[in-house]
């Protein structure tokens, strides 16, 4: 049996090798000469920092269409959204979980500092700017960026300072692990954030439950129930968050029971978050095909019962017209801020 991951002593360390406070730096990825490159359908970009992702609302059959981010972006850049959108990737270099389906290689998510470069957000964005045809939407994503929350709060006022908060449109992942957010942000960047009209962030449950968790992201059972209160957390201060949810499970007993009772603690943090929940389908990407034995090519089948439940769900608790809604129409209000 694989070790437990101490969530909390590796977060700490990776915030430390990938941040340089002092200089506003962060470690990002250089994909050129790594495993992940072979997967790109276009080559990295940004002298070896970036890569152009499509994001697309087509998925495999049976699963959900998955808008993220293209109609959050496109609301906010008042464009139409299409089935596709081009996306300029920055991924920083540190991630405190080993998800077994993640396809970046484990080795891009230790600041490993030959398949990485520090750099400001200044940079990152002279080189956006700089190639032709720069997409209009920027993704902060990893690695689990939260661990160098300042990385948005940075970008942001980067874009502010250029007068481009029309015109760009930031996104983020957060896999839910930590509260550093809180811990290391001022309030001032936290404001900054939540009245960012350029900003979303999607939050990822990984898993259903405590055993789909800790299976997934080999980090302690109770972590499962954080990141509910860290989600909870983020509707209080009313930035503008979406989840994603991976139904991968080692077991398939009582699966059925086990994704109701999600459904219904996400209903706890708010009534409408099914809605602004999108289940993303495990594929298997070049990395992963190494990690995989029969524990996890089960899973993916699981997967595949999980997602029928979950679609139920949805369908028995939503009406058509709710769920004929654009996500960004899904409120969240909670009316505390
Ligand atoms: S949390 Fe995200 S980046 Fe980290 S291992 Fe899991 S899928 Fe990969």
């Amino acid at each position: 049996m694989q070790k437990t991951i101490d969530t909390d002593e590796v977060s700490r360390k990776l915030r430390s090798d990938g941040l340089d406070l002092e200089r506003k730096r962060i470690l990002v990825t250089n994909f050129l000469n790594t495993d992940q490159e072979k997967d790109l359908k276009v080559p990295p970009n940004c002298e070896g920092l970036g890569r152009i992702r499509h994001f697309s609302c087509t998925t495999s059959a049976g699963w959900p269409p998955n808008p993220l981010p293209i109609e959050p972006a496109c609301k906010a850049l008042d464009t139409v959204p299409g089935k596709q959108l081009r996306a300029q990737v920055f991924q920083n270099a540190v991630c405190n979980w080993r998800c077994w389906y993640c396809y970046v290689p484990f080795v891009l998510l230790s600041a490993h500092r030959r398949h990485s470069q520090w750099v400001t957000a200044a940079e990152l964005l002279d080189l956006h700017l700089g190639q032709a045809n720069p997409p209009q939407v920027i993704d902060l994503t990893g690695g689990q960026p939260d661990l160098t929350p300042e990385w948005v709060p940075w970008m942001l006022d980067e874009i502010r300072s250029r007068n481009l908060e029309k015109n760009i449109y930031v996104w983020s992942d957060d896999n839910l692990s930590t509260d550093f957010f809180w811990r290391y942000l001022s309030d001032s960047q936290m404001s900054r954030i939540v009245d960012a009209r350029n900003y979303g962030r999607v939050c990822c449950f990984k898993g259903f439950d405590e055993e789909s968790f800790s299976f997934n992201t080999r980090a302690d059972g109770h972590f499962f129930s954080r990141q509910f209160k860290l989600f909870q957390r983020f509707l209080k201060l009313g930035i503008d968050v979406y989840a994603y949810v991976t139904l991968t499970s080692p077991t398939a007993e009582h699966i059925s029971d086990r994704v109701v009772q999600f459904v219904d603690r996400l209903q706890q943090l708010h009534p409408n978050l099914p809605l602004r929940t999108i289940p993303l389908e495990v594929q298997v990407f070049t990395p992963v095909h190494p990690r995989l034995n029969e524990v996890n090519e089960r899973a993916l089948y699981n997967q595949e019962v999980a997602v029928e439940v979950w679609n139920r769900q949805i369908e028995e608790r939503f009406s058509t017209s709710e769920r004929n809604k654009t996500i960004t129409e899904i409120s969240l209000s909670t009316g505390i801020r």
